[in-house]
């Protein structure tokens, strides 16, 4: 059985304080209100990792995440983050591969293919984004441009490599934008990369792999989604920012 999992990615939104008011929100709406089997994700930006980290420690249910990682162990890197930095803070997801890392400091699949390594090496989960642009498609190539994100950063893994992964597909085009996916493109989308997982690693092991949808979820649309076979949870930017809407999420399931 998959892990349900809703994932909530701040990017560059919070101060310290906001962060640690922000967590301390969701771990008491989460204690009084989630009783089911839904592993909750916080990923606030770098500097408040320790913090949040520490408000979430006694509640099993809620983990760290960060938003990034740098793709080499240590070194004369000016400002990066490393995989053993992250994981000594209390980490133990980490978001890879998201369409702004893409998009504005030009990550590329070979890049994620070595933050994977380094991550499984340090025992984090990566959630590995992947996503086509509207223009993607328009033209009709958006199942042929997700599959080839995952096979050039992921397929080099092995069968035991690979079962620590998460997927989030996230529509760049449904970022940010209050323009979700339908439920129907959603799940169609997850059907072809469990297919294609499947075709490379067997459906038993596809079948284990949670698959996050990204992109407009809201307290509103959650339940649709999360309702989909395929759709195993999400990753929520904008609606994660409040203590509300993130928990009305979380019981979507
Ligand atoms: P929004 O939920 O704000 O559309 O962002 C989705 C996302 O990018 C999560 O990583």
């Amino acid at each position: 059985m998959r892990k349900k999992i809703v994932a909530g990615n701040w990017k560059m939104n919070k101060t310290l304080s906001e962060a640690q008011q922000l967590a301390s929100e969701v771990v008491n709406m989460v204690k009084d209100e989630v009783n089911s089997d839904v592993q909750v994700v916080l990923c606030p930006p770098f500097i408040s990792l320790y913090a949040v980290g520490k408000l979430i420690e006694s509640q099993s249910n809620i983990s760290l995440g960060a938003q990034n990682c740098y793709h080499k162990a240590s070194g004369a890197f000016t400002g990066e983050v490393s995989v053993d930095m992250l994981k000594s803070v209390g980490a133990s997801y980490v978001i890879i591969g998201h369409s702004e890392r893409r998009q504005y400091f030009n990550e590329t699949n070979a890049q994620l293919a070595e933050k994977v390594n380094l991550l499984l090496a340090a025992q984090l989960q990566p959630i590995f984004c992947c996503g086509e642009s509207l223009e993607q498609r328009e033209k009709g190539i958006h199942f042929d441009f997700v599959r080839q994100q995952l096979t050039e950063s992921l397929f080099h893994l092995d069968t035991s490599q690979i079962q620590k992964i998460v997927i989030a597909y996230e529509p760049i085009w449904a970022i940010g934008t209050g323009k979700t996916a339908t439920s129907a493109q959603a799940q169609e989308m997850h059907a072809m990369l469990r297919k294609h997982l499947a075709g490379k690693y067997g459906e038993q092991m596809a079948d284990n792999i949670s698959i996050l949808y990204g992109g407009s979820a809201n307290p509103g649309n959650a339940r649709e989604l999360f309702a989909c076979p395929d759709v195993d949870g999400g990753l929520i930017g904008g609606a994660s920012l409040k203590s509300r809407d993130f928990t009305d999420i979380i019981k979507s399931f």
